[in-house]
């Protein structure tokens, strides 16, 4: 094995205190039980790099049964991979094992792979384990590579990953190309990370984001719609959409919506999409619910309007255009990355909207104020107005009657008839009350 660069406490600024109290139980039972127990990942990188950690992942040379047996609060998952998850609450700690490099086995490769003995899963899984130097080396970036070490305070180097940490470099560790191949999702996580913590990428880790976007196709598209999240539903997500572009990534992703951003209508559906995802940054930052419905209904919405405009110059009539232009798009989306229908449903339902906001007369406003969601649909249409798809005035129109006191709509939670009556039975005590 090779010599670890060890860094003392005294030289390094982790303190306990900026571990959560969870992480520090599960590192310290693990310690007290005689094995060894680090933290690792993004939770170190982010601590060295002054940044307060998403969550802490911890590494030990405990197998999953053995760490399920020291705590009562623990759960095994995963089929090949086997980690344990410690829940406290909400908050989970996970506690891998050290294991040696299987990349390119994960999840739907066969069991045939020429790195893997063919006998049976017992064997294959025996011979996952491995050191904690295999366990470092078969990470992915070099800032993801440190391990933090509870016996002492002491972070373990195998990668030299301190240095590229101080360089503020995001370099992966091994030859990149092969590393890519391996596992392409790799390829977001670079762009994701660099983003998040303000990293240059090194340029051999670089280059090949440059070529390999299509190595993105073959991905599981369930796994790409979390990894999709994660680069763009973030404080920084315009500035990764825009690298994901300048790379040639987002087109393997959404090659519908790529398409339609170079026709007629792209400069409006490109500036629709990034204040999409720069509302939805800031909402993050303010606290406030996002849903990947509406960063959806936007990502895919110039890749409908121009496959609704292809079926009206057939000759279709608008209204079925735009339904089918949806259905197709769809379909062709989720053979890429997957759209859960919890987020699929609201997604069409705020598209669906969108031609009711020229209906002005009547009670049609009211009906659609009660709408369950007219307030995401209002906020798309915002968008499509700020990018000058619609006039300003229509989007005015609808801020301004929602503002109104005198305005013909219930509040958006109640349908209007449910309401009247109640307040016909219930009002009157209320009056009678406000009155003495
Ligand atoms: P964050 O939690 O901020 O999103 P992270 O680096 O912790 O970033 P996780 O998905 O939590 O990301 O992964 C935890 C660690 O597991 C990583 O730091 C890295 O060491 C390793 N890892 C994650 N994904 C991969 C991958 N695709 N290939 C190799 N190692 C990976
Ligand atoms: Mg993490």
């Amino acid at each position: 094995m090779a010599q670890p660069r060890i860094i003392p406490r005294a030289e390094h600024p982790i303190s306990r205190r900026d571990i959560s109290e969870n992480a520090l139980k599960v590192l310290y039972r693990l310690k007290d039980a005689g094995y060894r127990a680090c933290l690792v990942g993004g939770g170190v990188r982010d601590l060295l790099l002054g940044v307060e950690p998403k969550d802490f992942d911890v590494a030990t040379d405990a197998s999953p049964e053995e760490v399920n047996e020291l705590f009562r609060n623990a759960r095994l998952i995963g089929r090949r991979f086997r980690l344990a998850h410690v829940r406290f609450g909400r908050d989970i700690i996970e506690v891998s094992t050290f294991r040696a490099d299987l990349s390119g086995v994960d999840d739907d490769e066969t069991d045939d792979d020429a790195r893997l003995l063919d006998d049976s899963g017992r064997i294959l899984r025996d011979n996952v384990y491995g050191s904690i130097e295999e366990d470092a080396r078969r990470r992915d970036f070099t800032v993801n590579g440190l391990y933090y070490d509870i016996a002492d305070f002491s972070i373990h180097d195998f990668v030299d990953g301190m240095a590229d940490v101080d360089a503020r470099q995001l370099r992966l560790i091994g030859d990149p190309e092969t590393r890519y191949r391996e596992d392409p999702v790799r390829l977001l996580r670079a762009v994701r990370i660099a983003v998040k913590l303000g990293l240059e990428i090194e340029p051999a880790t670089e280059a090949p984001l440059y070529e390999l976007g299509e190595l993105l196709a073959d991905v599981p598209p369930a796994r790409l719609f979390d990894e999709v999240l994660k680069v763009l539903m973030t404080p920084d997500g315009v500035t990764a959409f825009r690298k994901l572009r300048h790379y040639g990534l987002f087109g393997p992703l959404f090659p519908e919506t790529e398409a339609a951003l170079a026709g007629a209508a792209g400069e409006a559906g490109l500036q629709i999409i990034e204040n999409a995802i720069a509302n939805t940054g800031k909402r993050i930052v303010e606290g406030r619910p996002v849903t990947p419905a509406f960063l959806y209904a936007a990502l895919l919405w110039p890749a409908v309007r121009a496959a609704a405009e292809a079926r009206e110059a057939e000759g279709m009539p608008a209204a079925p255009a735009l339904a089918t232009a949806q259905r197709e798009v769809i379909a062709a989306q989720v053979q890429r990355v997957m759209l859960p229908k919890r987020f699929s449903v609201p997604m069409r339902e705020i598209w669906q909207l969108q031609p009711r906001f020229h209906k002005r007369r009547g009670k049609q406003p009211a009906r659609l104020m009660s709408h369950p969601r007219f307030r995401a649909a209002y906020d798309f249409l915002l968008l499509r107005a700020e990018a000058g798809e619609e006039p300003a005035e229509l989007a005015q129109w609808w801020t301004d009657i929602q503002e109104q006191p005198g305005a013909p709509a219930p509040p958006p939670a109640a349908p209007s008839g449910r309401r009247r009556r109640r307040r016909g039975r219930r009002g009157g005590r209320g009056r009678k009350r406000d009155d003495g």
